[in-house]
């Protein structure tokens, strides 16, 4: 393995052009462009005029190894070979969080020779949108405390606000908080607690608006708590959605990097897609659409989280229809889903991919159910045998799956060009694409849905709080908004041990969170935390910084 060079030696060996190049090439006029450095720019998207509408291409993959079976990796490979095919095509990627980045997961900006760069900064702080956003929320919660401590005219009730505060970290020790402590002078004490950045519903605001007026509204909408008579607190009552938008207004403008090909890249908003909807910005998406013929774009972890929450959330708000999707998958993965412990995963063992595949075989019904038709990416790995190979290109073939190895993280889009032709041929053909509930269903309906047809489990459970929250997202008339399932990402149930292809398994409703800013309710299931810990050994362990200023162990 020695002879590999890690994916920061490979972007920090990468000659980039100039960002007003790669925005030239994407065809973004000079107006548009504020530069962030050489290689970085936001975009000015009311100076983009075109009126284009490219196909999107929506990568997503089978339930996730802790360490990512390759998403980001075969999403910039892909678009690198579609590139070489001389096509028109952007990327839309989320931003990463540096949560992740320090705890288990390492980067996300691709690997090998598949990546966006300058990876470093894209990994850190970037153009600084996490900052606004954690700060946006935080001054919403400080406007919160501040008007119960001056009076508190609403008559909130501090033990019924589901606002919480937000950090852009890992860190369990954040989760339940108490405030306000040391007298009169220090404000009114209450129980609070904090989120992961990326599971704020000022992210998720962010990420599914379409323009400065529509984040105002959203954000005017936002619930952040009860009155004691048990009336919904909204922002507008408190009267700070415009400094809000003010606050996010230069993070809501897109960020255009390039990827290792020199193929134009936006990267823009980052929620996770176990705890929030799991999809880049809106605004990124629909710019690049008016940019390229065909933009790809990831949603997280497996189908059953990211790309179930794009067709049933982002695809409804928007109107951002796939038109053909990836589903990626690596041996790894399958071996594990076939009953291999994680330390035995590099030993060959054909018999257990092909128990495994179970777990892609639900993927690709899952797909299929939306009414679109999957592409396998075999994300191939050098530690890959021929023979476990061949069990995957055979079921695919059986099964009349399309099925393409991919070896962009080796040969960047040259080792992708299989893939783009089995892509451009869907996109060739008219997909059926449809969503899977209808909003006038009712909640439990919903849930139900997504539990069976896409889970494969029998049904749901609520517990008696979530019941209770039920009771009162329907007197408010809030149900008809679609759900947002907080949901582990190794399991298609809400256990994450039970891997492969589960059946017989009921989803527990823990919670139910409405967020009218977003237009969805968060459904909690099983133990899922919004705010994620560090791991014994976290990735940041191995992070360092040179004299000169250059990052080490950045993965
Ligand atoms: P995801 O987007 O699915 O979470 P990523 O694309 O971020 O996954 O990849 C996760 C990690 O795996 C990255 O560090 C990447 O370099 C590595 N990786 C991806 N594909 C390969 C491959 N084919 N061979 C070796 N490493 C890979």
């Amino acid at each position: 393995l020695t002879k590999y060079l890690s994916d920061l030696e490979i972007a920090n060996n990468a000659t980039m052009q100039p960002i007003t190049d790669i925005a030239k090439k994407a065809g973004i006029p000079e107006q548009a462009i504020e530069q962030y450095g050489r290689y970085k720019a936001k975009i000015d998207v009311n100076q983009i005029t075109t009126t284009k509408t490219g196909k999107v291409v929506l990568v997503t993959a089978t339930s996730p190894t802790p360490a990512g079976e390759g998403k980001s990796t075969v999403t910039v490979g892909l678009a690198d070979a579609l590139q070489r095919l001389s096509q028109n095509v952007m990327v839309a990627l989320r931003e990463p969080s540096l949560g992740p980045v320090m705890g288990v997961k390492g980067g996300a900006t691709g690997g090998g020779y598949a990546q966006v760069v300058p990876m470093e900064d894209i990994n850190l702080h970037f153009t600084g949108d996490l900052h606004a956003i954690t700060t946006a929320n935080n001054a919403l919660a400080a406007f919160i405390d501040n008007h119960i401590h001056q009076g508190n005219e609403l008559n909130i009730d501090p033990r019924r606000i589901i606002w919480k505060r937000v950090l852009d970290l890992n860190d369990r020790s954040l989760r339940k908080v108490t405030i306000g402590l040391g007298g009169p002078l220090q404000g009114v004490p209450r129980e609070d607690g904090f989120d992961i950045t990326v599971a704020s519903e000022i992210m998720a605001v962010f990420c599914l608006a379409t323009s400065i007026d529509d984040l105002k509204k959203r954000l005017a909408n936002i619930v952040i708590g009860y009155t004691y008579e048990r009336q919904p607190v909204f922002v507008h009552q408190l009267g700070v959605e415009g400094v809000l938008t003010l606050l996010l207004k230069e993070a809501f403008k897109p960020n255009l990097v390039q990827t290792l090909g020199g193929t134009p890249a936006f990267i823009h908003g980052g929620p996770f897609a176990n705890i929030a909807h799991g999809c880049n910005s809106v605004i990124a998406t629909q710019t690049a659409r008016k940019l390229a013929d065909i933009v790809v774009t990831e949603a997280g972890f497996g189908a059953d989280l990211g790309a179930e929450k794009f067709m049933n959330i982002k695809a409804r708000q928007s109107g951002i229809a796939p038109d053909a999707v990836v589903v990626v998958t690596t041996i790894r993965a399958l071996k594990m889903h076939g009953g291999v412990a994680k330390v035995d995963l590099q030993a060959e063992n054909a018999k257990a991919v092909e128990a495994g595949i179970a777990n892609l075989a639900r993927h690709i019904e899952n797909v299929r159910t939306f009414g679109v038709e999957p592409v396998i990416a075999l994300n191939r790995f050098i530690t890959d045998s021929e023979a476990e190979l061949a069990v995957v290109l055979t079921w695919a073939k059986e099964n009349a799956v399309r099925i393409a190895r991919t070896n962009v993280w080796e040969q960047g889009g040259e080792g992708g060009i299989e893939l783009a032709q089995q892509v451009l041929e869907v996109l060739a053909t008219p997909q059926n694409f449809h969503h899977l509930y209808e909003l006038s269903e009712t909640v439990e309906q919903k849930i139900t849905k997504i539990v069976q047809k896409i889970y494969g489990g029998v049904g749901i459970q609520l517990t008696d709080s979530a019941k209770k929250q039920l009771v009162q997202i329907e007197k408010f008339g809030w149900d008809l908004l679609p759900v947002c399932m907080a949901k582990t990402q190794y399991s298609l149930s809400d256990q994450p041990t039970l891997l492969g292809r589960p059946e017989n398994f009921t989803i527990t409703i823990r919670e139910i969170v409405p967020k009218l800013g977003a237009g969805f309710l968060v459904c909690l299931t099983g133990d899922i935390m919004t705010m994620p810990g560090l791991p014994k050994q976290p990735a940041a362990l191995k992070m360092d910084v040179t004299a000169d200023g250059r990052a080490e162990g950045l993965f």
